[in-house]
């Protein structure tokens, strides 16, 4: 027997953890949630050092790391300010099928924050895959982004950063620069394929499946 939803909920009602926190947040937030759809303010420069950016940037950095993701934004800890990370280990690659990693382009990217970043389109060839995000959580659709793409703008210290990125990365950029503008994949995806990522599961557990919004 699977343990109910309705357990679990009402278990979590008596975590300790219940409360408002003031974002930055440790957790996600999740589609619904109007920060998602805001447009995201600029941070000034002069701002870039002091201790309330500098934490914005640690918890973004802490959240990517333990959710395990890619890319992260601002807007996904309840924060509206351009600033993204981005990063791909060989070792998330090396979990993706080395036929899957290489189909999609996946290459590593080192940790790399962006404050105020800019895009500029580099090849304007549209690619399809499948992507999901960390704020539409236990869903995935086919997306097309364009297949290069550069980004430039500041890193964590305040000094001018410019990289171009290809395929894989080259999405998790894109997909990162739309949060900054209250943007969703679910805005551009191909419909028809959304999917929930453990519809298998569903039908192999009879149904008790509870879908988790912190990393197990
Ligand atoms: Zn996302």
């Amino acid at each position: 027997m699977g343990v109910s939803r309705k357990f679990l909920n009402w278990y979590a009602k008596l975590a300790p953890a219940r409360g408002y926190v003031p974002p930055p947040y440790e957790h996600v937030v999740q589609i619904g949630d109007p920060r998602l759809r805001k447009i995201s303010e600029t941070v000034p420069l002069d701002k870039i050092k002091t201790k309330e950016i500098q934490t914005v940037i640690q918890k973004l950095e802490y959240v990517l790391y333990k959710y395990g993701s890619v890319g992260m934004s601002a807007p996904q800890i309840g924060v509206n300010l351009r600033i993204i990370a981005m990063r791909h280990t060989s070792k998330q690659i090396s979990q993706t099928a080395k036929e899957s990693a290489l189909h999609r382009g996946m290459t590593e990217v080192p940790f790399t924050v962006f404050i105020n970043p800019q895009l500029k389109v580099v090849d304007y060839k549209k690619v399809i895959h499948t992507e999901g995000c960390e704020s539409i959580r236990g869903f995935s659709a086919d997306v097309p982004r364009y297949k290069e793409v550069q980004l430039t703008g500041l890193n964590q210290q305040g000094e001018t950063t410019s990289r171009t990125f290809k395929d894989w990365a080259a999405r998790i950029a894109q997909h990162e620069m739309d949060h900054l503008d209250g943007k969703l994949y679910t805005d551009i995806m191909d419909r028809k394929s959304l999917s929930c990522t453990c519809w298998e599961e569903v039908n192999l557990s009879q149904g008790r499946v509870v879908l988790p919004f912190t990393p197990e």
